[in-house]
């Protein structure tokens, strides 16, 4: 059996950067530069003041209070084009530009005008309030680097220097299919033996999360897609249509109904199934048609560990992201864990930060069905293949999903 190691490297190989659009930078939010940006021009392009208050010249106010004939005005929008002379000052309001002959601004606060005149009465350093051109950014800094989400942050400089639209990787689309003749919609009472489809929703909201498009196939009414060999046939070849990467729910184990895998290698191939994981263990990687393909087993936390093992990373590849997985921190362990060596459990745990420890709270009961374990989860502490035990306070490695 492969570990998950082993298993995403595997998955991992076959994918790569999707293709490049041009999307304004009001659309772009959440997607990845696929090449560096590089500054235009200057920012701020001009010199302007950070103030509202007085363009002067220093010379002018080296002894204060001084008296200056009041000019002018100069307001942001302005060309600030007419030159402060000597013995005179201009208001000037916050990011207007600084005119010709001024080199300091006096806030309003440091002045009172009276008469056409105003009193300076502080001695403004060299540049005061003066934002100088250039400050945040020369022409030709890289201000963004190829692989980097784009933020509130990245996409505000990038607007500021012109440089929408921005190219960026196209988000895959991925179809999500949930198999089970149990199945009926959330909304929907269950008639006996029956049971809501919560792994939808979960594999929707994760694949948002991790900047996919969700696209969920082969819904019936009322339910997923039957466990009948037809029925998961059509579903798989359908959702492989224009879909970008293959996702499906349950099936894939060794009951007689479970057909996922059979479909799978008639109308494509299967790379491996199985990965020594817990939970989530009958993972299944392959192609439907030419379409990457990852089946996860039904259970509710398999599909969120297997998700986050396996299917993020490669839709972050495809987004074209330099990171691919979630960041580790160490822990300190809040109780005692067991397990039999052979598989690398994931334990859904909190944190709590307490002065420089971080504790890492198992979330109770960790069967692979057990779905309140996943309320409130801050990540999963790794209990690695080997170990059968991890003594309360030993040091764990966390993969974190959220912080608190
Ligand atoms: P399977 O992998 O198909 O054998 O399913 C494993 C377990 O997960 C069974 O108890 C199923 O009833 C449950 N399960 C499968 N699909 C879903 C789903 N979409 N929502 C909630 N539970 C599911
Ligand atoms: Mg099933």
């Amino acid at each position: 059996m492969l570990t998950v190691e082993e298993a995403r490297g595997r998955i991992l190989a076959g994918f790569s950067a999707l293709g490049t659009i041009d999307v304004p930078v009001a659309e772009a939010a959440g997607m990845v530069a696929a090449s560096d940006q590089v500054a235009p021009h200057p920012l701020p392009r001009f010199a302007n003041s950070a103030m509202d208050g007085y363009a002067v010249r220093r010379a002018d106010v080296v002894d204060v209070p001084a008296r200056l004939r009041i000019a002018g005005e100069v307001r942001a929008g302005d060309p600030g084009d007419l030159e402060v002379e000597p013995g005179a000052a201009m208001r000037i309001m916050t990011g207007a530009p600084v005119p010709p002959g001024a080199d300091a601004i006096v806030p309003i606060e440091q002045a009172s005008e009276t008469d056409g005149e105003v009193s300076i009465e502080v001695a403004p350093a060299e540049g005061a309030h003066i934002r100088p051109a250039g400050e945040d950014v020369a022409a030709g800094d890289r201000v963004v680097v190829a692989g980097t989400e784009l933020g509130p942050g990245e996409l505000a400089l990038l607007a500021s220097l012109g440089l929408s639209p921005v190219p960026v990787h196209r988000r895959p689309v991925v179809a999500v299919l949930s198999t089970g003749d149990e199945l009926v919609a959330p909304e929907v009472e269950p008639g006996p033996g029956q049971i809501r489809d919560s792994n939808t929703v979960a594999l929707q909201t994760l694949i948002a999360e991790a900047g996919g498009e969700a696209r969920v196939a082969g819904a019936q009414p009322g339910g997923g897609v039957h466990d009948e060999l037809e029925s998961v046939r059509s579903a798989l070849t359908d959702a492989a249509k224009g879909a970008d990467l293959v996702v499906s729910s349950g099936g894939v184990s060794v009951g007689r109904y479970d057909f996922i895998r059979q479909v799978v290698e008639e109308s494509g191939s299967i790379d491996f199934w199985r990965v020594a994981m817990q939970p989530g263990k009958p993972v299944v990687s392959g192609r439907v048609g030419d379409v990457p393909f990852l089946g996860l087993p039904g259970n509710p936390v398999s599909i969120h560990i297997g998700f986050e093992q396996f299917v993020r990373p490669a839709i972050r590849k495809m987004r074209g992201c330099t990171e691919l997985l979630r960041p580790t921190l160490t822990a300190r362990l809040a109780s005692r864990l067991e397990k039999k060596p052979g598989r690398l459990h994931f334990v859904r745990v909190r944190l709590a930060f307490e002065g420089r420890d971080v504790l890492a709270i198992p979330t109770g009961a960790q069967g692979s069905h057990i779905q309140s374990s996943l309320v409130g989860c801050h990540g999963v502490a790794r209990f690695d293949i080997d170990e059968s035990a991890l003594e309360e306070g030993s040091e764990v490695v966390v993969e974190v999903w959220k912080l608190p």
